[in-house]
């Protein structure tokens, strides 16, 4: 528990709301709604690692609003703990098969309640970490394939919806097997997190994506910018990788370069997004194909954009 853990309290009556509030502001920062209606909006918001939620209440009630926080996808995996005077077996059984994480009824013990709150709250922390960790390459700290699978068709249609160009780039690590064999496997991982790192610095707006796509790929999507500031963004990235003048092999190349392909396109509804992402595949391979270390880029209009 911290301050940092914000808890909602949705109660119509001062009164009560006032009470739970006391018995938790040392620990939690709280935030208090006094209609379900008013107690929705600020759920939307997401914050909140915990809602505590009246049951009796005029107009929608703790039931009602439990239901629609469920069906939500902003609030839906928020934790609901009711708290009500209503004691009988059938409202405890309807709450809790609705989905509340507890059922508390008044009057309460103070330490009784405080300790339930901490439970759930340390529960939902625990959740949210194991499923920040499963979106995360544990190499390179930067996001995994299966982040990169949940985010691009969102990242797709934004794009689509704000009518504005998005960028898809795929990114290979030059002669990496010759790398490898000449350095050894953990030489060639610290290289991997180098570019990582490098990239990493180069696509940090809010707009931009990138994630290790497997091995040493890496793939990245941005949306915002047309075609000839992507290609300029790609190529000081490209550069930076080269100016960190890591000794490869020297039969292969004097450092450690990429090839980078990608396409800026203004997707529109009925498009399919794989087939955006076989030109940046496409756009890598004549990258590899026509010498490697450079960037190749399509204006998603059969024009290439060649680095050398
Ligand atoms: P190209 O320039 O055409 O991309 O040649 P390449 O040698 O980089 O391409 P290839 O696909 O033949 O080899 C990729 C190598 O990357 C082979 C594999 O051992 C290495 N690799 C893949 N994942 C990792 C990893 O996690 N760590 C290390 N050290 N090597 C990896
Ligand atoms: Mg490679
Ligand atoms: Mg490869």
């Amino acid at each position: 528990m911290s301050k940092q853990d914000n808890i909602l309290i949705i109660d119509d009556s001062p009164v009560q709301a006032k009470m739970l509030k006391s018995i938790l502001e040392d620990d939690y920062t709280i935030t208090l709604a006094n209609t379900a209606e008013a107690g929705l909006e600020c759920a939307r918001n997401g914050s909140f690692c915990l809602v505590l939620l009246d049951v009796v209440m005029p107009g929608m009630d703790g039931f009602g609003l439990l239901k629609r926080l469920q069906e939500e996808v902003v609030t839906q995996h928020t934790p609901v703990i009711l708290i009500t005077s209503l004691s009988d077996v059938e409202h405890e059984e309807r709450g809790l098969t609705l989905g509340a994480v507890d059922y508390i009824t008044k009057p309460y013990h103070p330490p009784i309640v405080r300790a339930r709150i901490h439970t759930q709250v340390k529960l939902y922390r625990y959740q949210q970490q194991i499923e920040l960790r499963a979106m995360l390459d544990p190499m390179t700290g930067i996001s995994n394939r299966r982040s990169y699978d949940a985010c691009c068709h969102q990242k797709w249609q934004d794009a689509i919806r704000l009518g504005l160009p998005l960028s898809l780039c795929m990114m290979d690590i030059d002669k990496f097997k010759v790398y490898n064999d000449t350095f050894g496997h953990p030489a060639g991982d610290k290289v991997i997190c180098s570019v990582a790192q490098t990239a990493h610095h180069y696509l940090r707006r809010s707009t931009d994506f990138l994630a290790r796509y497997g091995g040493e790929e890496f793939v990245a999507i941005s949306i915002g910018s047309e075609t000839a500031e992507v290609f300029e963004q790609f190529k000081r990235l490209r550069q930076a990788v080269e100016d960190l003048h890591i000794p490869h092999n020297p039969e292969a190349s004097p450092w450690v370069t990429v090839s980078i392909g990608g396409i800026t396109v203004q997707p529109k509804q009925g498009d399919v997004y794989d087939t955006y992402l076989k030109v940046a595949d496409a756009m890598l391979y004549d990258a590899k194909r026509l010498g490697r270390n450079r960037v190749i880029w399509s204006n998603g209009k059969l024009e290439q954009l060649k680095e050398k």
